[in-house]
């Protein structure tokens, strides 16, 4: 009896770990928001110490060779991977951003200035309603840049109770320098919108879409047709230089570039994720902010 009692504790220690992994594993909650039941995304807001995430994609011609949601899907991967080290809750597919210099080629969403507007400010305050305080921007495409700083300027124009992040990383020399040694094996210009840099991404992300033989179809070279002002800044520049929306060369894109560029912007995004749940910073200023903005002549002068 005694050694059945022995033999019956030791297989209990053994499968302790297993029972708690089993554990574990029920009440991991997902980080997609369209995954997520009502009665566990009440769990979610709680578990992301009410932080939710936006990967800002767009859709968009990427040179002959890759998808029109390439910013979308890489972004979206970026996001979906930090979130395993640092739990927040991840809106769903967004795609709507500034995108007017791609109007004249095939599958272009290009929504008018109003309605992208609308639709973030619109976005950003659903967020808010449904319980969360913080709200991080990651954006997957250079055209959407100058609209988010305006954004996140304009958040200051009314009172709000929630708080926009917007992950601009700054480059560590040592965590970048895997990047770097890649990126210095790169002939001159051929990284850029659709060319090597990120074709590699994609080759990592969603190898299947890349389209490497057909890279050389369509040229993305800068046609510099702007090149008698050099002091101005002008909506068609990029229509100017890169027609074909390719800029660079893909054929030097490879896997192992796409693998350090993406596991750089993980780090660096699951630090950010940290450092804005820890923060308490932004949403007290904002706040001092409001009330004295309301009676600015009571601002000590
Ligand atoms: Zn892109």
């Amino acid at each position: 009896m005694k050694k059945l009692m022995t033999i019956a504790c030791l297989m209990l220690l053994f499968l302790i770990p297993f029972l708690q992994k089993a554990s574990a594993a029920e009440s991991t909650l997902p980080a997609k928001w369209e995954e997520l039941t009502a009665p566990d995304f009440v769990k979610a807001v709680s578990q992301s110490k009410k932080v939710c995430v936006i990967p800002l994609g767009i859709i968009e011609k990427h040179g002959p060779h890759m998808p029109l949601g390439t910013d979308l899907i890489d972004v979206r991967a970026q996001v979906l991977n930090a979130v395993k080290e640092e739990y927040a809750v991840v809106f769903p597919e967004y795609y709507v951003g500034q995108i007017n210099e791609a109007r004249h080629q095939p599958g272009v969403i290009a929504y008018s200035p109003d309605l992208v507007w609308k639709m973030l400010q619109e976005t950003c305050n659903e967020i808010s309603r449904n319980g969360f305080e913080k709200i991080i921007f990651v954006n997957g495409h250079g055209g959407n840049n100058d609209l988010l700083h305006y954004f996140c300027m304009s958040q200051l124009s009314e009172k709000r109770n929630y708080t926009v992040y917007l992950f601009q990383p700054k480059t560590d020399a040592n965590e970048h320098k895997k990047v770097d040694e890649l990126m210095k094996k790169l002939p001159p210009s051929t990284g850029d919108h659709a060319g090597a840099t990120e074709t590699s991404y994609m080759m990592v992300v969603r190898p299947d879409l890349v389209k490497i033989d057909k890279a050389s179809t369509q040229s993305g070279d800068d046609l510099n047709r702007l090149a008698n002002l050099p002091d101005v800044f002008t909506g068609i520049w990029w229509f100017a230089k890169f027609p074909n929306h390719y800029a660079g060369d893909a054929k030097f894109a490879t896997q192992d570039l796409g693998r350090a560029m993406l596991d750089e912007d993980v780090r660096q995004l699951v630090r950010m994720i940290r450092e804005v749940k820890a923060d308490t910073k932004v949403p007290e200023l904002q706040k001092q902010f409001y009330e004295a903005s309301q009676h600015p002549l009571d601002t000590k002068q």
